[in-house]
């Protein structure tokens, strides 16, 4: 079976999908590897280690889609909103394809997908159990842009991160303050705390808590308890306007009192909720600097801009998108890693396998065809595949 990496084609998207090193445990398992010419050259990767293992270098895209009979991308078409479209007619039918599709964004986008007849598998919608850890690449991108969005902030804030006791007097160290402790939000205080600032962080889900105090931040409280704050893949619920209120009411003094804000509470599917207004940011001290992670699913911040930054009340909003772009390198080796678990687990004796697995029912999102994941079809409202099937 012959794998294909086409170069990303998503403007300012440095990332690759395999990198050399992951060539080695796919050539032993019997496939051929394809590249686009140039495919790796922006995250560090030039053709050559490729070739080194073996890899064929192709000319072009169109020969990449042609001759792979599974192609996997960083942002497909979907995730890709900008130049994806582009690769429709080059797929083909039976043909696989993985990668960040946004599975729950447009149905009109994923119906053109399921339409070309590819068999699409979404990395968004891999399962969250130990079996599919490897291959978790939410988590993996999750964990750099944590990191990177401390950094932006660091070099942001007209302070320094450490407490510093010199010949030039004392200086006290910044404050963090993080607002969603998931796999980003976690690497967000780890990463802060590492250089030096006092940190706190906030989530509703209860479990969070324990987590946050692992790494040596400060819980933030808040006398309010979500409904069902973690559904059963372990993610953060969506909760009422009224719930969003008070904890805008109560948050209030936490992002007042500190000089960093980093924000990563997104719902899965739905518009992040705004939790710092105009308001709150006027009672932060200038110079302060807020890093909306949740920017590209509508910002958590009501003054965030989607990949600008904003000054307001003095305060910077970095409304930063994709920053796992930004460190390439790792951000590819770590997704590369995470798909060719996936791919080793796929492929059996050389035919993708399709069904009679949690890990491939869950993120086999188009087939033959059709729209044929559960969860994606419940969530747009569509019939149920058999009973749609048994009316036509
Ligand atoms: P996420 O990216 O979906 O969301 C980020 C965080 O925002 C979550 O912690 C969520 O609870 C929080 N959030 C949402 N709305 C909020 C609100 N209104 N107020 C405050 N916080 C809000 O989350 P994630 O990074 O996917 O992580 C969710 C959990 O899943 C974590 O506990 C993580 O450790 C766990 N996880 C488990 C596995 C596994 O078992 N294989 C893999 C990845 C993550």
């Amino acid at each position: 079976m012959r794998i294909g990496v086409p170069k990303e084609s998503y403007p300012g998207e440095h990332r690759v999908a395999l990198v050399p090193l992951a060539i080695p445990a796919l050539s032993k398992a019997g496939f051929e590897v394809l590249l686009e010419q140039g495919a790796g050259a922006e995250a560090g990767y030039p053709d050559a280690l490729y070739a080194e293992k073996g890899t064929k270098i192709l000319p072009d895209r169109a020969a990449v889609f042609a001759e792979a009979d599974l192609i996997v991308q960083v942002l497909c078409y979907g995730s890709n909103d900008l130049t994806g479209k582009a690769d429709l007619p080059l797929m083909r039918r039976g043909q696989g394809l993985i990668g960040f599709l946004r599975p729950l964004g447009s149905l009109e986008v994923i119906e053109e997908i399921a339409q070309t007849g590819v068999s699409s598998f979404s990395v968004e919608l891999m399962p969250r159990t130990t079996r599919a850890q490897s291959m978790d690449a939410l988590s993996s991108m999750g964990t750099l842009c944590g990191y990177k969005a401390v950094l932006l902030a660091a070099v942001t804030l007209p302070k320094i991160f450490p407490m510093l006791t010199t010949a030039a007097g004392t200086i006290t160290p910044a404050k963090v303050l993080v607002i969603g402790a998931g796999v980003a939000g976690l690497q967000a205080i780890a990463t802060a705390r590492r250089l030096g600032a006092v940190v706190s962080a906030y989530d509703m889900r209860p479990a969070a808590k324990e987590q946050v105090k692992s790494l040596g931040g400060r819980f933030v409280e808040l006398p309010i308890t979500a409904q069902n704050a973690e559904d059963a893949r372990g993610y953060g619920t969506a909760q009422d306007e009224g719930f969003y209120a008070r904890q805008r009411e109560l948050l209030g003094r936490a992002v007042a009192e500190n000089d960093i804000v980093i924000t990563t509470a997104v719902v899965p599917g739905k518009k992040a909720p705004v939790l710092i207004t105009s308001e709150m940011i006027a009672n932060m001290a200038p110079g302060s600097v807020i890093v909306d992670l949740a920017a590209e699913r509508g910002g958590n911040c009501e003054a965030t801009r989607p990949g600008e930054i904003v000054v307001e009340h003095d305060v910077k909003i970095i409304g930063h998108i994709n920053l796992a772009s930004e460190v390439p390198y790792h951000a590819s080796q770590m997704y590369a890693r995470n798909l060719t678990a996936f791919v080793l687990h796929l492929v059996k004796d050389g035919r993708l396998r399709t069904n009679d697995d949690e890990i491939i029912r869950e993120t086999l999102l188009t087939d033959q065809g059709e729209i044929v994941n559960r969860r994606v079809r419940e969530f747009f409202g569509l019939p149920e595949l058999v009973a749609a099937r048994e009316t036509r």
